[in-house]
């Protein structure tokens, strides 16, 4: 099929409720993406939202399952740090593991037993099996996972009991807690997906669920194999209809994410409102184009792309390379090369580089501000 043929093929029904015909988001179509695991990808995506189910959402479709299966069959989390868990930074610019972060966050709000039994859908290397076990030493741990290759460290964890790599629905036993760490946006039809994990669960268990949060993370929408892309209050509807109540839906707890803890009550709301998230989505992809727009008039031989993960892979992506070198704040990543360019410290710059930050102002600023004794000059995208 050729490019043109394939962007005037009609939307595909919605792949969460079936809705004939989804609103078409346009913007997406012609740009260049990057992957779940930060590498740059050269196929093309459109966007619809479901008036129905109220989900923004990729076509799922022969090329969608083929694009993934190259994708996760050579998977790499965390290539630029050499596996290591990709941090969040406070102010001072201290960084924690993410996935510390998020149970740290959680655990202050809501009190969690001292035991039960957790499986952690989609584990991948086992990085909040281990901040779990770390923080609950009393629960026995699961790992679900598509991929296989990482099973042997995941069981060598501090309380884990299995690994699994089959579907869900051939997981056995019961748990008392489902987590979903960058699981959900994954997978196509959410709402199939979470009634099959209730499935598996104690009345009463917990579901915890982190997804990007596009309005405040537009690149989530750059990523070719994220096929669901969730409000607030879609994540809580599509909770709702596979029969859980929010005990806490949060935006923020971890930057740009939303968070949602739910117990099962096996009490599915179908009438759940939904949200119109059809502008937000439209404005996010509208600031991508202005940030490329804006990223495109600093000569490549002075560019240097703030970050090395989905945000700066897809800048470099987008810019075909033309870019002078990569500037990162996690020091596991520095004096290492990527994609061929190499990546330095904030303290390495020079006057007459210029860093371009494809990250929302407001967020932008804090950064910046951590790098204010530097020589070089740096350059922000619009506003959000
Ligand atoms: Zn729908």
């Amino acid at each position: 099929m050729s490019d043109d043929a394939r962007y005037s093929t009609p939307p595909a029904p919605c792949h969460n409720c079936d809705f004939a015909a989804p609103e078409s988001i346009p913007g997406l179509e012609d740009m260049s993406l990057v992957t779940s695991d930060c590498r740059p990808w050269n196929g093309r995506r459109s966007l619809t939202w479901c008036p129905c189910c109220g989900l923004v959402q990729k076509r799922v479709d022969q090329d969608f399952h083929d694009d993934c299966c190259r994708i996760y069959g050579s998977y790499t989390v965390y290539h630029q740090s050499g596996g290591q868990e990709q941090k969040t930074f406070s102010t001072d610019g201290a960084g924690m593991a993410r996935s510390e972060h998020l149970l740290r966050g959680l655990l202050d709000r809501t009190p969690l037993a001292d035991s039960g039994r957790l499986l952690d859908v989609g584990c991948g290397n086992g990085v909040l099996l281990k901040s779990f076990g770390a923080l609950k030493p009393g629960w026995r741990l699961c790992g679900l996972d598509l991929d296989d290759r990482s099973r042997n460290v995941v069981k060598a964890l501090p309380g884990v009991e299995d690994f699994y790599s089959c579907d869900l629905t051939q997981v056995p036993g019961q748990f008392d807690m489902v987590s979903m760490m960058h699981c959900l946006e994954h997978v196509p039809a959410p709402v199939e997906f979470l009634r099959k994990t209730a499935a598996l669960m104690a009345p009463g268990g917990l579901l915890l669920i982190e997804v990007p949060d596009f309005s405040t993370n537009p690149f989530d929408l750059a990523i070719a194999d994220h096929c669901s892309h969730f409000a607030p209050e879609t994540l809580e509807a599509s909770a709702r209809r596979a029969g859980f109540e929010p005990v806490l839906l949060e935006r923020g707890l971890v930057s740009k994410e939303l968070t949602l803890l739910a117990r099962l009550t096996g009490e599915t709301d179908e009438a759940y409102r939904i949200a119109d998230s059809r502008e937000v989505a439209a404005r996010a992809i509208n600031w991508m184009r202005s940030t490329l727009a804006a990223a495109r008039e600093i000569p490549a031989a002075e560019l240097g792309i703030f970050g090395t993960s989905i945000a700066g892979v897809w800048l470099f992506n987008c810019l075909e390379g033309k870019a002078a070198f990569f500037v990162d704040e996690d020091l596991s990543r520095v004096g290492h090369t990527l994609f061929g360019l190499p990546v330095v410290s904030s303290s390495d710059l020079r006057a007459g580089q210029t860093v371009f930050l494809s990250i929302p102002p407001q967020i932008a600023k804090t950064i910046i501000g951590r790098m204010a004794q530097s020589p070089a000059r740096f350059a922000l995208p619009p506003d959000l």
